[in-house]
């Protein structure tokens, strides 16, 4: 029987509750698809503020490296909130670990589950057969070149005379984008083989070098995949306008991030979202959404995009397609069961099938046999 380790990483606020959850569904996963996980949990965040002094203990780097992957819940929370740059705070272990992964590459998946299609903020039938994935390239570009300030620029300030000057680079080298147009290949291969890929290659020189570099991997390499180019304002379009032409699109980092919180909010739901985020070693699996301190400690969160990251897990870290496929088809049987947890209820909803977060744990677990 095949052992994976996974670092968990259960963090601030519902992160140890939908955590809980996701070592239970595993469990009953490993049992019926003949794998071992073995878990070792480790600190990030606030917790890890208080219990060493850092969002980011040397501890947590070692088990992160030594896992097959790791899977965080969510960090943060309005205790540690503090505007003195001298203080720690928790986002500093979610950029620090990312980082030390080099995890260039995140992957949303943006689904509609039928049962919750009122939810979204389209109409239902822009919505039929929605499956997309969206890569985006997540150390480059925009966020990471060079940036500054200049006083005394020579007709900068209003009416003319010296004012200031501020400037942010986009920049990609040849590899930062080939590796993730490889990305996003594999990914349509184990899809439905279509690629988009997102520029404004028309203005832009690093979006006309991202054009050529993805057209040199896909004609070289994938050539049985289908590539369109577009340029991200159509995207931005496209998105509302007909969501179901996609399948996989990638892109920069900034477009990245705008376009896909858009596609995010045809779920209609953030506790449904899930990511992952892969390098070329150990990749790191989160859902979307926060800590949530809200609702900590009351029981009522919502486990399944938690669960949603698992099954990005299982199939982008240890190639269980199989299970995958049977744990996303229980959440969508016990969704069309009628069962929700509070967030996702609405006014159809029947309360004695508003569940809390560990009986929504239960159902998936009874689904998945
Ligand atoms: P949030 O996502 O934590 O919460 C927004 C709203 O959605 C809240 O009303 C919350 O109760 C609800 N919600 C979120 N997840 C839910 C779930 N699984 N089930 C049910 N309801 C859910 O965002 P926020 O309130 O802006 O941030 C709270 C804290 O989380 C902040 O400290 C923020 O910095 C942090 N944060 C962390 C991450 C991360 O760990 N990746 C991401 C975003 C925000």
């Amino acid at each position: 029987m095949k052992t994976y380790r996974i670092c968990l990483l259960p963090g601030d606020g519902i992160g140890p509750e939908i955590t809980a959850e996701a070592v239970k569904v595993l469990a009953v996963i490993g049992e019926r698809f003949g794998a071992n996980f073995e878990f070792s949990e480790a600190l990030l965040g606030g917790i890890a503020i208080d219990e060493t002094g850092t969002a980011l203990p040397e501890a947590t780097l070692r088990a992160a490296h030594g896992a097959d992957a790791v899977l965080l819940a969510a960090i943060g929370g309005p205790k540690w909130d503090t505007t003195d740059p001298d203080k720690p705070r928790p986002e500093q272990g979610l950029l620090g670990i990312r980082k030390a992964l080099d995890l260039y590459a995140n992957l949303r998946p943006v689904r509609i589950f039928a049962a919750l299609r009122d939810a979204s903020s389209l109409k239902p039938e822009y919505l039929e057969g929605v499956d997309m994935l969206i890569v985006r390239e997540l150390t480059g570009g925009l966020y990471f070149g060079a940036r500054g300030r200049e006083a005394g620029v020579e007709g900068a300030a209003t009416g003319g005379g010296p004012g200031l000057r501020a400037y942010d680079t986009m920049e990609y080298r040849e590899f930062e984008i080939e590796r993730i147009a490889r990305t996003a290949f594999e990914a349509a291969r184990t899809r439905r083989g279509r690629v988009h890929s997102v520029d404004k290659a028309n203005v832009l020189e690093s979006s006309r070098l991202w054009r050529e570099v993805v057209h040199r991997v896909h004609d070289a390499d994938y050539a049985d995949v289908e590539l369109i180019d577009q340029l991200v304002d159509n995207s931005a379009m496209q998105i509302v306008r007909n969501p179901a032409q996609f399948d996989v699109m990638v892109t920069e980092n900034m477009f990245g991030d705008i376009l896909s919180d858009e596609a995010s909010m045809l779920t209609g739901s953030l506790g449904m979202l899930a990511s992952a985020s892969l390098g070329d070693g150990t990749a790191l699996y989160e859902p979307s959404h926060g800590s949530a301190p809200d609702i900590a400690g009351q029981g009522v969160a919502n486990p399944l995009a938690m669960l949603l990251s698992m099954d990005l897990m299982l199939r982008h870290s240890f190639g269980m397609h199989e299970a995958a496929d049977a744990l996303t088809s229980a959440i969508e049987g016990v969704l069309a069961d009628g069962w929700r947890t509070r967030d996702i209820a609405d006014a159809g909803t029947l309360p004695q099938r508003t569940v809390g977060t560990s009986a929504m744990g239960e159902l998936i677990i009874e689904r998945l046999g």
